[in-house]
């Protein structure tokens, strides 16, 4: 139940209500904060988290990054700049204990934060601690109202934005867009948090790749499918991307996609083949750490100049690390389904 008298003296106050407030006797302490939190199955529920990393809840600022309202990115001689939106001050009541934001946009940067900070602490207890040090603090996680947005941009709803030199990343920012469609809140979906959380780790771990000049054909379809791919395995959940046709459960072959300017949709094959390596060997974590092993493969195999670079020989780095420890010639079957205009393995 909430206490009208635990509003607290950051917001506009009057005499009647701080009256009411001092003689409830309300304390403005909290140790949770409501947020979406993911109980599986596609699923969220809005219920009392802690988020650790948040050191200024109110502010929605910590480990992570400074929380915005607003922000964009500017072009300065050809360069991409980030210009800083405004800080946050919530909006909140403090119920039990529980700080409660009064907004949806509150409620979204401390759900986005919430899940964001956990896909880095799983991260990092996986021996990656080095590449979260690379990634965080971002510049900022910027919400972005919907009368800001940039008509001309992206079809997206929450996203992760960067440009990259030779030597350093000048921002990276995660860009959380205001929803038009209130029932599926996706900045506070934590299958969407970890997919732009893989973003900004595909950046690091694949440092050919933003140099520059290693250009490969489909790369963004190499990036989206590791997206979904860290997605469904860190939250072992074959609906943590449960929208758009991406349930890597469903027939995706990369010959259905051959002709298509989705990048979504070869993404969706690797994501799958990850899936059905992960019901082979029943072991979403072991899974993980083979498909960072083959990503690291392909950033090794890029840095051949010579190498002809398809997107989907990625494939078979995916392949040679599953089978490293899945001996089962079921793995055989699906590779050869998933890819069949690959050769080079399983007898093609
Ligand atoms: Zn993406």
């Amino acid at each position: 139940m909430r206490s009208v008298g635990c509003i607290l003296p950051n917001m506009p106050l009057h005499g009647v209500l701080a009256a009411v407030w001092l003689f409830a006797g309300c304390t403005d302490d909290f140790n949770q904060h409501l947020a979406y939190d993911y109980l599986g199955d596609g699923v969220h529920e809005v219920r009392p988290v802690q988020t650790p990393a948040l050191t200024d809840v109110v502010r929605v600022d910590g480990e992570l990054g400074p929380a915005t309202v607003g922000g964009r990115v500017l072009d300065v001689d050809g360069r991409g700049i980030w210009q800083d939106g405004a800080p946050v001050t919530l909006d909140y009541v403090v119920d039990d204990g529980v700080l409660v934001p009064l907004d949806d946009q509150g409620l979204m940067l401390l759900s986005f934060y919430h899940h964001l900070a956990g896909a880095r602490d799983d991260v990092a207890a996986r021996g990656w601690q080095d590449d979260m040090d690379a990634i965080f603090p971002v510049t900022a996680i910027a919400w972005i109202p919907a009368q800001m947005a940039d008509p001309t941009g992206p079809i997206e709803n929450a996203l992760h934005i960067t440009e990259q030199t030779l030597e350093v990343s000048n921002f990276s920012v995660f860009v959380l867009l205001e929803d038009a469609n209130d029932s599926i809140p996706l900045a506070g979906h934590a299958g969407i948090a970890r997919h732009e959380f893989a973003h900004a780790w595909f950046q690091v771990l694949m440092r050919p790749l933003f140099n520059g000049n290693r250009v490969i054909r489909d790369r963004r379809a190499l990036n989206e499918g590791f997206a979904d791919t860290y997605a469904i395995l860190s939250l072992d959940d074959p609906m943590a991307i449960d929208f758009d046709g991406r349930d890597p459960r469903l027939p995706h072959t990369t010959d259905a996609y051959l002709e298509s300017e989705d990048p979504y949709e070869l993404a969706s094959v690797f994501a799958a083949f990850a899936w059905d390596a992960r019901t082979l060997s029943d072991d979403a974590d072991r899974t993980l750490e083979l498909t960072i092993a083959a990503l690291q493969d392909f950033s090794d195999f890029l840095s051949f100049p010579e190498s002809n670079e398809t997107t989907q020989q990625f494939g078979l780095m995916l392949y040679d690390q599953y089978a490293t420890e899945i001996d089962d010639p079921a793995l055989c079957e699906m590779w050869l389904f998933r890819f069949p205009d690959l050769v080079g393995r399983c007898g093609r």
